[in-house]
């Protein structure tokens, strides 16, 4: 069973994957835990309720099906941040699914900060058994709900640039900050942002 569960920033993603993977080592079954990216800048995933684990960082080298087949009696694994990965991790988590018998829990955002979907979502849309948006609540500064990822850079929004800069840190001029679809269209911040 392949699965993707996304939301924007702030839903609750790594804390659902830490919370599935400790529910699945309780059975019992054995899993690894994988991330790219993740925000403490480490091999880890961390949540913002402060829950973390140590993971293996998916690098673009990195062969999925080899990581999986070079270790014994694995049953599952939780794929965090794979909106990250690239297109061919994710066929590699097909094969796992379908060629190992492994069952694949993926986690990340559908779409970039110019709404675009990253291709790494994209074709977890196309291939995943099934596709679960996560209903925790990010609300816009207006009150509804946040779907999209706004990237703020000076404090403005911006359109354009690379698909992927790793911002909310102390020595990043970028930040990022969750819209509804109306606002992140129209550019609008909110007042004190
Ligand atoms: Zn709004």
């Amino acid at each position: 069973m392949l699965k993707f569960y996304f939301g924007p920033m702030d839903c609750g993603k790594s804390t659902l994957a830490l919370q599935m993977n400790y529910n699945h080592g309780r059975q019992g079954r054995r899993g690894l835990v994988l991330t790219k990216h993740d925000r403490s800048g480490g091999a880890r995933v961390t949540s913002r309720i402060g829950l973390g684990l140590e993971a293996v960082e998916v690098v673009d080298s990195l062969d999925l099906v080899e990581l999986v087949t070079g270790q014994t009696g694995l049953d599952y694994l939780i794929c965090d941040e794979a909106c990250f990965y690239s297109v061919e991790q994710i066929e590699q988590l097909a094969d796992l699914v379908d060629g190992h018998g492994i069952d694949v829990y993926a986690f990340g955002l559908a779409s970039d900060f110019r709404s675009v979907m990253f291709p790494a979502a994209q074709r977890l849309f196309e291939l995943a058994d099934e596709v679960c948006r996560l209903q925790v609540e990010v609300l816009c500064w207006c009150g509804r709900p946040g779907l999209l990822n706004g990237r703020i850079v000076g404090g403005e929004l911006v359109r354009t640039g690379e698909q992927v800069v790793i911002g909310d840190t102390d020595d990043s001029p970028v930040r990022y900050q969750v819209l509804c679809r109306r606002h992140h269209r129209a550019g609008l911040l909110g007042e004190g942002t």
